[in-house]
């Protein structure tokens, strides 16, 4: 008897197995379309310097138009796409696409600003992908210092060595860098001074619960404090209220992006703010 309903438990689990194993083929198919049919876009958050109060760049974030289910937020299927590899096409065409958009504002009169764009650590670890990133920016004639890459840091941690010598190649061609959703990775902070970046991106999990909960509070402060003794800039993320933008600024923050001041915007949301900006 044993033996029988283990053999159904067997006969249930692949069942249910090819099952989802279908469903993740369909949606890998899905995605390989949705890319040649050109329905992922970008939305635009600005990042807000604290000092100026002025929007000093935008992180570009990537979306999936999807024809039946409607826009799709990239937690859906970036990680089937790291998985696949497919990640390094759509990668491609987030940082084409981000880095054509902001030389197309530039080209129309905005203000000057940079953009931030998201690289996953398949992309990272492709073969001379600093060279690609310049033979973008040489396409879209965008000028290096205009462009910030954003990093995790356990996309740096998989192989330190490996994402140093990336991170200078980047470095040369004149691009910037940031660690994003910093306070989350165990990277270590020895690690972090080797590392060529010019930005740390506080993670919104520690900025949520400012200002009922100490214990994040004191964490954000010591991670600004970290930044400027290592001569860092330093954007919280998930800015949501005032009273984390005073608590923020306070702390000696330098930039902030959230709800607060806006969320992520289509193209032409954001150029219309940024025109209202200008005086
Ligand atoms: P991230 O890079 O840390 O981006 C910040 C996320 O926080 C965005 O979610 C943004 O919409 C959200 N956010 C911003 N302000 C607030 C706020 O005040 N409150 C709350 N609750 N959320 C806020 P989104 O756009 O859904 O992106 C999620 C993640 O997907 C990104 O996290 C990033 O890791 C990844 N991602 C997005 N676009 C790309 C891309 O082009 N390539 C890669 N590899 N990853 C991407
Ligand atoms: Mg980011
Ligand atoms: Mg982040
Ligand atoms: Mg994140």
């Amino acid at each position: 008897r044993a033996k029988e309903l283990g053999r159904n438990n067997i006969q249930v689990f692949t069942e249910e197995m090819a099952a989802r194993a279908h469903e993740k083929l369909q949606s890998q198919e899905e995605l390989r379309e949705a890319l040649a049919r050109e329905e992922f876009l970008l939305h635009f958050q600005p990042q807000m310097s604290l000092e100026t109060g002025r929007i000093f760049a935008a992180e570009a974030l990537l979306r999936w138009q999807h024809p039946v289910r409607g826009i799709i937020s990239p937690a859906a299927f970036i990680p089937l796409a790291e998985e696949t590899g497919l990640i390094v096409p759509i990668g491609d065409w987030v940082l084409r696409t981000a880095c054509r958009q902001l030389k197309a504002w530039q080209d129309a009169g905005l203000p000057p600003l940079i953009v931030s764009v998201n690289v996953s650590a398949r992309q990272f670890r492709e073969r001379n992908w600093a060279a690609r990133v310049a033979a973008v920016l040489e396409e879209t004639c965008l000028e290096a210092r205009y462009l910030e890459l954003e990093l995790t840091e356990s996309l740096i941690m998989q192989d330190v060595p490996g994402a140093i010598a990336t991170m200078h190649a980047l470095e040369a061609i004149g691009v910037h860098l940031a660690i994003d959703d910093f306070g989350t990775g165990y990277s270590s902070l020895s690690a972090l001074k080797r590392f060529p970046v010019r930005r740390l991106k506080i993670d919104r999990s520690f900025v949520t619960d400012i200002p009922r909960d100490a214990d994040d509070m004191a964490i954000t402060s010591a991670i600004i404090s970290l930044a400027q003794k290592l001569g860092l800039r330093v954007i919280a993320e998930g800015v949501e209220t005032e009273a984390q933008v005073e608590f923020l600024q306070k702390s000696g923050c330098d930039e902030i992006q959230g709800y607060f001041f806006s969320q992520p915007l289509p193209g032409e949301d954001f150029e219309v703010l940024l025109s209202s900006e200008r005086r």
